[in-house]
């Protein structure tokens, strides 16, 4: 019988040879799942024998993650600023760049309400997650604006094209317990969502936006996703261009969106939105890792002249 110090050497040095960018990392969470503890106490406890069912689940795991499937789907759970949100093949796994897309609304959420102050009865402050996937966007906001007391004033429409994906998100926020503040629709991005829901102050979208041919580069994970999550045709803007044409007619006059990006895309965004968006400002956040992420679109500021800027990184809490 192996103990878990000699399953995780076993396992990491398969994985490894495998091709795993972090072998020893995925053995790890991989075995937590199986014995049902995080992977601290795993990791302190080498000593421990593993049971034979253990053992042959860990097994299976391990081999599964070898033919390259994403550690998230295997454990069907991927944390995402502080929510553990249940994952699966219908849509794709959140990623930790994302989490500055949320922030950056949060910010923006709590500044507008703060601003002005809400007479009893005001409508709330909406806020539109367009191609919501597993729900990540609106279920961390929506955590986060209720833990901060601001649950009654906002309120989430989610959206996504894909009826499997926005299962899942129903799926996520009811585990949550956010599924009371959010609406969700079947949606191709901006025109039917809105219809419904009337304009959105804030959108916050991650759509898909890696270019069809790069999308085989990114490693064998990848082909494990919806593809229709991530490609966003040739260049990679398809439906973000798309989403900058539609964002006049249903944005909400003092509106702002903000859109996750390909950190080589905003040259070719910058001119698509100075054609779709003439006046409204643009601005680009960068990611932990000092690259270009989000693309933020005010359009209050379309009366008053167009503007670029580049914001410094709002930083970490
Ligand atoms: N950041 C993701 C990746 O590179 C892409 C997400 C997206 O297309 N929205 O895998």
């Amino acid at each position: 019988m192996a103990t878990i110090g000699q399953a995780l050497t076993a396992a990491t040095s398969r994985l490894q040879g495998a091709g795993s960018p972090s072998p020893r990392l995925d053995a790890e969470l991989l075995l937590g799942h199986v014995v049902g503890l995080d992977r601290a106490a795993v990791v302190a406890h080498p000593e421990v024998v593993l049971g034979a069912d253990h053992a042959a689940r860990f097994d299976a795991f391990v081999e599964r993650r070898a033919g390259g499937e994403p550690v998230a789907y295997i454990r069907e759970v991927k944390e995402f600023y502080g929510v553990a949100l249940g994952i699966d093949a219908r849509a794709l796994i959140p990623r930790p760049e994302t989490e500055l897309l949320v922030e950056l609304a949060i910010a923006r959420t709590r500044s507008a309400l703060g601003a002005r102050p809400r007479p009893a009865g005001a409508p709330p402050f909406r806020i539109l997650d367009l191609g919501t996937g597993s729900g990540a966007i609106a279920i961390a906001m929506a955590r986060a604006l209720r833990r901060a007391r601001y649950g009654d004033a906002v309120r989430f429409t989610a959206t996504d094209i894909s009826e499997a994906a926005l299962a899942l998100a129903v799926e996520n926020a009811v585990a949550q317990g956010v599924a009371d503040m959010i609406d969700f629709r079947v949606a191709d991005l901006l025109s039917s969502a809105v219809q419904v829901d009337g304009s959105p102050d804030l959108i916050a979208a991650n759509l898909p936006y890696v270019a069809s041919t790069v999308i085989d580069e990114l490693g064998p994970a990848i082909a494990f996703e919806p593809r229709i999550a991530l490609d966003g045709g040739p260049d990679g803007l398809d439906v973000i261009r798309r989403c900058l044409d539609e964002l006049p007619t249903v944005l909400a006059v003092d509106g702002c969106a903000l859109l996750e990006i390909g950190a080589d895309q905003v040259a070719d965004l910058s001119a698509a939105v100075a054609a779709s968006l003439p006046g409204w400002t643009q601005a680009v956040h960068r990611d932990l890792a000092g690259r270009p992420r989000v693309l933020e679109l005010d359009r209050a500021s379309a009366a008053g002249g167009a503007g670029s800027v580049e914001r410094p990184d709002p930083g970490r809490s």
